[in-house]
């Protein structure tokens, strides 16, 4: 490796932009962030100005901003300007923490692996990438071994030093440690000088700015390579990107370190997998077997809305799978959303696959005649859908072409939008909370540019959907433009157990449609008029959602829900049958119930009712065998004693009915 001192100091040696001398001369004046103004030699640095301000702010400090601007803490002031000293406590520190421990990684790389080209290292969400051209796969050992250099440059604290120079240098000083990658961005630099940073032994390319030195930096863990390819382009040569996790702070890092070491272990797909609830096949690219366990979770979620839809006014459909495609070119599809959709020819007819509810839905409220007496009528359909999505992407439930929605559309007179989007806000709340989804964030979308209807009509959609949101006294954020063509709507968004943000339910102002489909119903004024359609999910897509939910409980499902809700665990082979009893009556009592009857331990079975995450064991040994009781084995809680099994049954009946997470003695005792 040619390193930078081979190379020659550069014969440019400045920073920040190109002044005249004459500027130097005078006195600037510079305003710090509390107001007050301090008088300089014009050319002072911003290091030397924190130095002035206080030994402690200096020390602290990694940049600064001059005029809103983060620059090196070197930089020099040159006029008179607002200026900041950014310390690891600012807005700004983080992103330039982590590219700037993003050189420290290539830093390291070179160190160890001389032959190694460097790409370029970004910030991003969490940490920071670095793209290299090794001669071999980085392994985990070499991960290992790269942080531990990295450590020890920290420890070397080396000065970070901003260069600029021609682009005929620069070049000159890449070519001569064989970056042909970094040749080939400056080459594609428009102008006809670049900075680049030096760290010691270490150079790259870069428009800065960065810490004042190495020794400012130490928070980070290396996480994982990936292939990614040069300019993500796929012509291009496959580069190894190491990625990292990077905060200012030692805390954040390890919070976020233990959140992605939760997120791996509620991964849907391991827990699918592990609990047996679903699988895919190659034959049906992307689409879900959900096995007998996932079946009964899927099948739980649709009884519990069929529930709530008998009780809010919603009457459900079932509707065909297949249409000619005359349907999908009146309601748009076929022009909008062809490349979603499947398609087949019958009889010399073109047919395509539904992708969604909708124009079925406009099909059948036209089989007869409405008064505003009828509405709003709500069709509740849990039709399977088929949409295209690119295949190979993963094998989980997020993103699937075969699914179907808790989904509904709503025809309803303009006037009462309002107060359809206020029972809507209700009914999503008690399905969010039901699932112990607590913070709920919503955001109302406003008419975008590109749409369709009169204006007065999105003025009115919109303010009733504004309006019912007040009424409701629900915090919500307005976006602007983000609206669907046909109407202002209302998306919901819950965050999971872990903090993680999921865009689940939907309210969409639909004036278009109703249109497009001549639907009609007869006002009080005795004349024809157009209902709204209000399109609207809470789950979304139930395969989705099951994912989600998978994540969210860690696999623990809330016992009314959970596929199996209670496994009796014969202590030996001689209650074996007193056990398969005990079951029998369980199940026809109404619970979903397992008996492990195998020849085993107790502490065994105990195990596998643990791995299968039972909400519940009922231990059944010789003392439970006369007595006709089980004894009772929490998820959670542990021993809850024991008791008989119409005591059990009680408690558990109750615990279904109110739709409790977990089976606890209070609901026991209620
Ligand atoms: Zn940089
Ligand atoms: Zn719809």
């Amino acid at each position: 490796m040619t390193s930078i001192h081979n190379a020659g100091k550069p014969a440019f040696f400045i920073f920040g932009e190109q002044e005249t001398m004459e500027a130097l001369a005078e006195t600037v004046t510079v305003t710090l962030p509390d107001g007050s103004t301090r008088k300089i030699p014009a050319g002072t640095s911003l290091r030397a100005v924190a130095e002035g301000i206080g030994p402690r702010l200096a020390k602290d400090a990694l940049a600064g901003k001059i005029d809103g601007k983060v620059v090196d803490l070197a930089a020099p002031v040159l006029r008179d300007a607002k200026i900041e000293i950014v310390t690891p406590k600012s807005p700004d520190a983080l992103e330039l923490y982590r590219h700037s421990t993003a050189h420290l990684t290539a830093n390291a790389v070179k160190r160890l692996f001389p032959t190694v080209q460097i790409g370029i290292g970004p910030a991003i969400e969490n940490g920071y990438y670095y793209d290299f051209n090794p001669e071999r796969p980085f392994t985990p050992e070499d991960l290992a071994a790269i942080e531990a250099e990295m450590k020890k440059i920290v420890a070397e604290d080396n000065p970070v030093e901003r260069l600029e120079m021609s682009k005929d240098e620069a070049i000159k000083i890449f070519e001569g440690q064989n970056d042909k990658l970094k040749v080939e961005i400056i080459r594609g630099i428009p102008d006809d000088r670049v900075s680049c940073y030096r760290q010691k032994d270490f150079i790259d390319l870069c428009r800065g700015p960065h810490v004042p030195s190495t020794g400012k930096l130490g928070v980070f863990k290396l996480t994982h390579t990936a292939g990614a390819y040069w300019k993500g382009d796929e012509k291009n040569p496959m580069l190894q990107r190491i990625y990292a996790a990077c905060f200012v702070s030692q805390k954040e890092l390890d919070e976020h370190l233990k959140r992605l070491e939760e997120a791996r272990a509620r991964d849907h797909r391991k827990l699918g997998k592990e609990l047996d609830l679903f699988s895919f096949h190659p034959l049906a690219p992307a689409s879900p077997f959900f096995h007998p366990k996932g079946a009964l979770l899927y099948n739980g979620l649709i009884a519990f809305l069929r529930e709530e839809y008998r009780r809010r006014g919603y009457e459900e459909v079932v509707t065909p799978q297949i249409f000619d495609a005359e349907l999908f070119k009146i309601s748009g599809h076929y022009a909008n959303y062809k490349e979603n959709m499947y398609f087949t020819e019958v009889e010399e007819r073109e047919f395509g696959v539904k992708p969604m509810n909708c124009p079925g839905h406009y099909l059948l409220y036209q089989t007869r005649l409405w008064s505003y007496r009828d509405l709003p009528v709500r069709f509740a359909d849990f039709g399977r859908l088929h949409r295209y999505e690119l295949s190979g992407v993963t094998a989980g439930l997020t993103r699937v072409r075969s699914f179907s929605q808790d989904d509904a559309h709503i025809f309803t007179p303009l006037e009462k939008v309002e107060s359809e989007i206020f029972a809507f806000l209700e009914f999503v709340d008690f399905v969010y909370g039901t699932f112990g989804f607590t913070e709920v964030e919503i955001s109302l979308g406003l008419r975008p540019e590109k749409r369709i209807g009169a204006d007065a009509l999105w003025d009115k959609g919109e303010a009733a959907l504004a309006a019912a949101l007040t009424k409701a006294g629900r915090p919500h954020v307005v976006t602007p433009g983000d609206g669907a063509f046909y109407g202002p709507k209302i998306d919901f968004r819950v965050r999971d157990a872990i903090g993680r943000p999921w865009q689940l339910g939907t309210i969409q102002c639909d004036f278009s449609q109703p249109e497009n489909f001549d639907l009609t119903y007869i006002g009080e004024d005795g004349g024809k008029h157009r209902p709204v359609v209000l399109h609207r999910a809470i789950l979304g897509s139930l395969e989705r959602f099951l994912g989600i939910l998978i994540e969210h409980t860690g696999g623990n499902f809330p016992f009314w829900i959970a596929p199996v809700q209670a496994v009796v665990l014969p202590v030996s082979d001689r209650f074996a049958e007193k056990g398969r009893d005990v079951a029998a009556k369980l199940s026809a009592a109404g619970l979903r119930v397992e008996c492990d009857d195998r020849n085993e331990k107790l502490g065994a079975k105990i195990r596998r009712a643990e791995m299968m995450k039972a909400p519940c064991m009922l231990v059944v040994g010789e003392k439970e065998a006369e007595a006709g009781t089980v004894a009772v084995r929490l998820r959670h809680g542990g021993d809850a004693g024991t008791m008989s099994l119409d005591a059990f049954l009680a408690a558990a009946g109750r615990a279904v009915a109110a739709r409790v997470q977990e089976l606890t003695t209070e609901v026991k005792d209620r």
